[in-house]
């Protein structure tokens, strides 16, 4: 039996690696007022900055603090449009050299018109074909013309993934069930799914983001009721870190403030549905700083830490630190990194 102490590595089924640099970046121009406004405000300038280097110092932080909180594998959604060919395999390759499992993707949008789709899909394709794990990206339905989503679903096909993309996060992208469905397949990811009706008909797993959900104010997903509709459910940070005991305990009370009788059985589900996305996790040991490691006891016990993490049987993080490489040389090339961001984002438009 395995002990107490150990779980396999945990898996963050939705993470932006890019948005680690992001935090204590410079205000936006004016105070967002909704979801669509923090998407044109925030993120959609912070991704325009982003060149080749700054992906990577974000990568590797990122990959860092995966290790710091047990999380062996992330399935990571990018979008860089001034720096698309090989921004993947940078974050792949980042990853690898931390000791983190990753899956990538590059969402395609027509955000950049005709052209920038075309690359978007082009770097998705050069990836795959070289070797490296991933999906076909879609940035989400709303940003992109029916053309877009059918190559997008078409390439996806035909290298045998899926499709990984951002589905009714707001109200904006209400029409993505109808305009997906009949591309869907059992293999895609959907994220948020906050705004699908109850009888959608898309095919894939959910994957609920709660704290990104709250602070964007885009509402309830209600994980729950994709059962009925066949679709298992996993859990993501959105790019909000990597602590996914964190993210099950914040779904927990989610799920628990609209039902009272809900157990952390349930969200510990969702976070168990990680592994059949990423199976090598399973592979992987981490042993906690707390011997109860199971949904009851987890639920209402913040601050549980590993103490050390196996991937593929190698001892990847032990004694506080990385066994792979420098924390405190990533930490400074990050934060010189991240200043850089900063400048070139008070630049832009
Ligand atoms: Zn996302």
């Amino acid at each position: 039996m395995a002990s107490p102490y150990t779980t396999p590595g945990l898996v963050c089924s939705h993470h932006h690696l890019y948005s680690a640099l992001a935090r204590g970046m410079p205000a936006p121009p004016r105070t967002p007022h909704g979801f669509l406004e923090i998407l044109e405000l925030i993120w959609w300038r912070l991704d325009r900055a982003l060149d080749l280097d700054l992906i990577r110092w974000s990568a590797m932080l990122g990959a860092l603090e995966c290790l710091e909180v047990g999380c062996t594998a992330v399935i990571d959604h990018h979008e860089s449009p001034n720096a698309t060919e090989g921004s993947l395999s940078v974050i792949a390759d980042a990853c690898a050299e931390v000791g983190v499992r990753a899956s990538c993707a590059y969402g395609v949008t027509d955000r950049h018109g005709a052209e920038g789709a075309r690359r978007g899909l082009a770097e998705n394709e050069r990836f795959l074909r070289s070797g490296g794990e991933g999906y076909v990206g879609i940035h989400a339905a709303f940003t992109c013309t029916d053309e877009t989503l059918e190559a997008a679903a078409g390439l996806a096909a035909d290298l045998g993934v899926g499709v990984h993309t951002h589905v009714a996060e707001g109200e904006a992208d209400a029409a993505a069930a109808e305009r997906l469905a009949a591309l869907s397949r059992p293999d895609w990811l959907l994220i948020h799914g906050v705004h699908l009706p109850d009888d959608h008909q898309l095919r894939g797993t959910l994957v609920h983001n709660p704290r990104s959900n709250m602070n964007n104010a885009v509402g309830y997903a209600r994980p729950a009721r994709f059962e009925a509709t066949g679709n298992p459910v996993a859990l993501g940070t959105d790019g909000i870190g990597s602590d996914m005991l964190d993210e099950f305990r914040i779904a927990y009370v989610r799920l628990r403030e609209s039902d009272v009788t809900a157990s952390p059985e349930t969200p510990w589900q969702w976070l168990s549905a990680g592994w059949d996305l990423m199976p090598g996790a399973r592979n992987d040991t981490v042993t906690w700083n707390y011997a109860a490691m199971e949904p009851w006891h987890l639920a209402f016990s913040p601050g549980v830490r590993p103490e050390r993490v196996e991937v593929a049987g190698e001892v990847v993080w032990a004694d506080g630190q990385p066994t792979r490489v420098d924390a405190a040389e990533i930490r400074a090339k990050a934060a010189e990194a991240a200043q850089r961001l900063f400048r070139r984002l008070d630049e832009l438009d």
